[in-house]
């Protein structure tokens, strides 16, 4: 009995062993893959810029009146149907490249002191025209309660923090951009920034990470960063909070971690009112965290609205960050001799 259990031991593990190959050989054939898609997305998304801004700056002269006459009346609506078309191909070639970038570690921010309530009011006018149509009224006055777990910071009313102006204005555009294509019905978008000058980020986070631990592998790629690690060493004490609170349809609880994975979307993407490539939020999250920020999303579940909070360094941890960011770049200088000879060789 003892020589048979033994034996059976030992091809129970030869079998595990065999199994654990299969299974590296298959995880390093998805990675290959996953590379593979990357330079495809790369390639097609520069080969398809150049001729989608033709077609769409072309349309948008052809429908100018100072520039070129239409005049029959179902030509017009036809050619504004294609000129919608094309504006959403160049948005999506647009998400495109940026996932390249990204990937490939190429999206530069260009980074200076910021004031956050003034970038706040702007993006927030640029955007009413968008959020008028929809019937929703964003509301920016320090006084909204967008989530109670979020803690009460110093009631200064200055938020200022060291980054890139246009990138920060991207992230607010793309969260404020859904809360209005995701609301069906009139109501408020409200808008709370928060200086918090404790570790809530990062505990905050862990919880996160702790969560995800216990859910299925592909949720626990979904907020694997996208963007280099260094970039995620540093959570500080002073953070700015800004949490965007929509009264929209909502998100299911089993949903909210994998909201920031590429090309993920909720539910039925046929549906024509709400179109979408599932890139925004995870070109949002890429930029959040070369700010050295942590976004997430909380949603009482469908139906209920959602509120999406990101978190910022607060301005008087800059000189810290350029601490941290000159030791990123001379790393990457020290290793750059090594691909030298390669390159020189091709050259040659
Ligand atoms: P897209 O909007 O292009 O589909 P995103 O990456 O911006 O892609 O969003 C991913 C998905 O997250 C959306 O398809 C939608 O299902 C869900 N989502 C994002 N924001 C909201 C929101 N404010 N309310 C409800 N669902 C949202």
């Amino acid at each position: 009995l003892l020589v048979k259990s033994v034996q059976e031991e030992i091809e129970r593990r030869e079998e595990l062993q065999r199994l654990s190959t299969q299974l590296a050989h298959a995880n390093s054939h998805l990675k290959e893959l996953d590379v593979m898609k990357t330079e495809f997305v790369s390639l097609a998304s520069h080969e398809l810029l150049t001729p989608v801004s033709a077609i769409e700056g072309y349309l948008s002269m052809l429908l100018d009146e100072k520039m070129a006459r239409v005049d029959d009346p179902k030509a017009k609506d036809y050619l504004d149907h294609v000129y919608a078309s094309a504006k959403r191909l160049a948005r999506l070639v647009a998400d495109m490249l940026n996932v390249s970038r990204i990937e490939e570690g190429r999206l530069l921010v260009e980074k200076k002191d910021v004031d956050l309530s003034d970038l706040i009011k702007q993006v927030t006018a640029e955007i009413k025209f968008k959020s008028d149509e929809r019937k929703q009224k964003i509301v920016f006055d320090g006084q909204s309660e967008t989530s109670s777990e979020i803690p009460r910071g110093a009631r200064d009313d200055k938020y200022a923090t060291y980054g890139d102006p246009d990138k920060i204005k991207e992230i607010m555009i793309n969260i404020l951009g859904n809360s209005i294509k995701y609301s069906k019905d009139p109501g408020t978008i409200s808008i709370r920034a928060e200086r918090i000058p404790t570790p809530w980020v990062a505990e905050k986070w862990q919880k996160i990470e702790d969560e995800i631990k216990v859910r299925p592998l592909d949720d626990q790629e979904a907020i694997q960063s996208a963007v280099d690690p260094h970039f995620r060493q540093f959570i500080g004490k002073d953070q700015i909070l800004i949490a965007i609170k929509d009264e929209g349809i909502g998100i299911p609880k089993e949903e909210l971690p994998r909201l920031f994975k590429k090309f993920h979307r909720v539910g039925d993407y046929t549906t024509a009112e709400s179109q979408g490539s599932g890139l925004g939020l995870y070109i949002t999250r890429a930029l959040v965290e070369l700010h050295h920020g942590r976004i997430w999303a909380d949603s009482e579940g469908a139906g209920k609205g959602s509120t999406f909070t990101f978190s910022l360094p607060d301005i008087s941890t800059k000189n810290e960050l350029l601490e941290i960011e000159s030791q990123v770049h001379q790393e990457k200088e020290q290793l750059k001799p090594l691909a030298r000879p390669v390159k020189q060789a091709e050259e040659i």
